[in-house]
């Protein structure tokens, strides 16, 4: 682990196992499982490192940000072979594009440090007050699996320009692609401005959050961990940001019935990552006078889809991050397919013999004719599994969108322009995208409605409201 500038091991000496999704059984590496006095030597050092670092100008702290963006460029290679072996992710269509976008974060945020600026306000010409644009110190910044280090990058890049030292903790299931960024951020941050902790969420994220020396927490996950952390945090009102679950729905218009949607909702979806994505249509609304047609179309396409090694250039599709996340995919499955009225259009259980056995892989799978009342339809699997609810009024199918507790992401599908705005606007999300289903672009404020989160991350705005604390001061200048 990397704290106060040096890579250590936990204190006490234990390790935990990092396993390859691509093969059952085989461990990829030992790294450092973490407790609470690794916790408190972590943010001990982090917090020895704020004052100097938040008193280095703004455009400097970028500069160095902007050095780091240039050592990720280098090492894409690497950091992707690594992350396709830890999460499972294919290197073509994830792991690489993953890393270079870390880079481009960095660079993003690099070039921010001039907008850390306050206001001048006019309270009378016997008065001058001005706000400034303060660091909070300490950021506990807690990250998941899917897309490890680029989650990594939208909480370092921003925290560390504006001021603040970070504690960073990456998943149990992907640390080390997160452990080779801080091997990067190390040639060009001072000591303890940096601190990468690995261990389980009870033992190293709960000491993290509840630490009387955190003075903010950014986190992304679950949302009932988000929850957890929630409570905690109300304890000593350390604010947070949440980055949470979803259920997204995809609204499909008869118009936008082309192939091109067939290759949008696909995306969507996100099956390349094995449906492991928070923004992951996995709720597909197709009007009833184009539904079968489009499904056969989507499952056409579908079934062309590689799914293997990750390490493998020629894959679109690797496994599932971990037997815990595998059979918890299975069992949704398995669900659906014993789900009266159900049909499966693709997919289904995973394979049990083969060389697919080998690793914890699922197909891409479509079920139709899916009530959205249904597990199913209603939880969050976060596998590659898309139910798909036929509609005829456009009211109900913006209510059936809506008819959800998760907020993040939506896709609406039409070509007639007031249509799509339309039901953009009447759908409670926080990104609602209309006939394309890309994933975040840095600069785009992003975060969630209702139970997909608290606040805004990824921009400009996000860096000011979530890694900055506003502070007035005004002046007597009667002569
Ligand atoms: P998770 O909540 O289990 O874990 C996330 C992180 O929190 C990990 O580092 C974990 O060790 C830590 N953690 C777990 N329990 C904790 C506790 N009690 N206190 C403190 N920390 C704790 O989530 P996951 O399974 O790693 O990731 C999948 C989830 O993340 C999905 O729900 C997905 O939608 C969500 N997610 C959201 C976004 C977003 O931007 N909104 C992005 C990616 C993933």
């Amino acid at each position: 682990m990397f704290v106060g500038g040096e890579w250590i091991d936990s204190a006490d000496g234990r390790t935990f196992e990092v396993e390859t999704p691509a093969k059952r059984g085989k461990v990829v590496a030992h790294v450092p499982r973490s407790g609470a006095a690794d916790v408190d030597r972590a943010v001990r050092a982090a917090a020895a490192a704020f004052p100097a670092w938040r008193a280095v100008p703004a455009r400097e702290r970028g500069r160095a940000l902007l050095r780091i963006a240039d050592d990720v460029d280098a090492k894409v290679e690497e950091l992707a072979r690594t992350l396709a072996t830890e999460t499972g992710n294919a290197i073509r269509t994830q792991a690489r594009p993953e890393a270079k976008n870390v880079a481009d974060v960095f660079r993003y945020f690099g070039g921010l440090g001039g907008e850390l600026k306050g206001e001048t306000i006019p309270l009378g010409e016997n008065m001058f007050s001005y706000t400034r644009r303060e660091p909070f110190g300490v950021v506990a910044a807690i990250v998941p699996w899917n897309v490890p280090i680029q989650i990594a990058a939208w909480k370092i890049a921003p925290a560390l320009v504006a001021g603040n030292t970070v504690v960073l903790k990456p998943s149990a299931n992907a640390p080390l692609a997160v452990l080779e960024l801080a091997r990067i951020c190390e040639a060009h941050l001072p000591k303890g401005v940096l601190n990468v902790i690995t261990g389980t969420g009870e033992e190293v994220g709960t000491p993290l959050a509840e630490h009387p020396l955190v003075a903010k927490i950014s986190f992304t996950g679950n949302t009932e961990t988000g929850k957890a952390i929630l409570r905690l945090a109300a304890d000593r009102i350390v604010p947070v940001t949440l980055e949470l679950g979803g259920k997204s729905p995809q609204i499909l218009f008869p118009d936008a019935a082309s192939d091109s949607t067939v290759d949008g909702v696909i995306a969507a979806m996100r099956f390349a990552r094995q449906g492991q994505s928070c923004t992951a249509g996995s709720r597909l609304f197709v009007h009833k006078s184009v539904y079968d047609g489009f499904l056969d179309r989507l499952a056409a396409k579908l079934a062309t889809f590689k799914v293997g090694d990750p390490l493998d250039e020629r894959n679109d599709m690797g496994a599932i991050v971990s037997a815990q996340q595998f059979e918890k995919v299975t069992s949704y499955i398995e669900d659906g397919a014993r789900q009266g009225g159900a049909r499966t259009v693709i997919g289904g259980p995973p394979p049990t013999d083969g060389p697919l056995a080998e690793g914890y892989y699922v197909e891409p799978t479509v079920f139709a004719n899916v009530q959205n009342e249904w597990r199913i339809a209603r939880e969050e699997i976060f596998g590659p599994v898309l139910v798909a609810i036929p509609w005829d009024d456009e009211t109900e199918a913006i209510r059936m969108a809506n008819d959800t507790h998760y907020g993040l992401a939506a896709y609406v599908w039409s070509n007639d322009i007031t249509r799509a705005l339309r039901t953009a606007h009447a759908l409670n999300a926080g990104w609602v995208q209309v006939n394309q289903g890309i994933g975040q672009v840095v600069g785009q404020p992003y975060g969630g409605f209702k139970e997909s989160g608290l606040g805004r991350e990824n921009s400009l705005e996000g860096m000011l409201d979530g890694f900055t604390q506003r502070k007035s001061v005004t002046i007597n200048l009667t002569p």
